[in-house]
């Protein structure tokens, strides 16, 4: 085995594949319905992929689909007068069981009167997960000037998954002799 040979990571029923050498933290006060973890290089603190979880409920007030949201999320930096050079990008919108992901890209300059400025590039997947009501985000911050991990963390992002609709339901299955829900033809 290669020592950057991937490895499937599997919690939460997310599933992400990472190089096999990279580092993973868990908040300790994760739970199913809401948390965060961080895949790290190894022997680099400043760089790492993040995937986050929340209560859906709280997410669409902000966007009714993950595309809206996404939509929206852009459209705010857009109206920041402080960012300038804001370049976006949404990929395909992905569907399965109750689940909507999007990958999108964005890449903007903040400026502000008397202060240095910064540029951001961020690669990232949100997810609108009906089946398990969560709201899920991975994304990592690449800086401009040490593109190193690039490549590495869209790979990481783009292999996300959610298997909780798959796996057991959150809620109960109907009873063995309820109606099915569609007459057969
Ligand atoms: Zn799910």
């Amino acid at each position: 085995m290669e020592a950057s040979d991937p490895m499937d990571f599997a919690y939460y029923d997310f599933v992400l594949t990472v190089p096999n050498e990279w580092r993973i933290i868990t908040e300790k006060k994760s739970e199913y319905g809401r948390g965060q973890i961080a895949f790290l290089p190894p022997k680099d603190d400043k760089f790492s992929v993040d995937l986050l979880w929340e209560n859906l409920d709280v997410y669409k007030s902000k966007g009714a689909t993950v595309e809206a949201f996404i939509d929206n999320y852009f459209e705010n930096l857009r109206k920041n007068r402080n960012i300038v050079d804001l370049e976006t990008y949404k990929g395909e919108l992905t569907k399965w069981e109750g689940h909507e992901m999007l990958y999108h890209e964005f890449k903007y300059t903040f400026k502000q009167m008397m202060r240095r400025g910064f540029t951001q590039h961020v690669v990232g997947i949100a997810i609108y997960d009906t089946h398990s009501n969560r709201f899920i985000i991975s994304y990592a911050k690449i800086d401009p000037k040490k593109e190193a991990y690039e490549n590495t963390a869209r790979d990481i992002i783009r292999t996300f998954h959610c298997n909780c609709s798959e796996s057991a339901p959150p809620t109960a299955p109907p009873a063995p002799n309820a109606a099915p829900s569609e007459a057969p033809q």
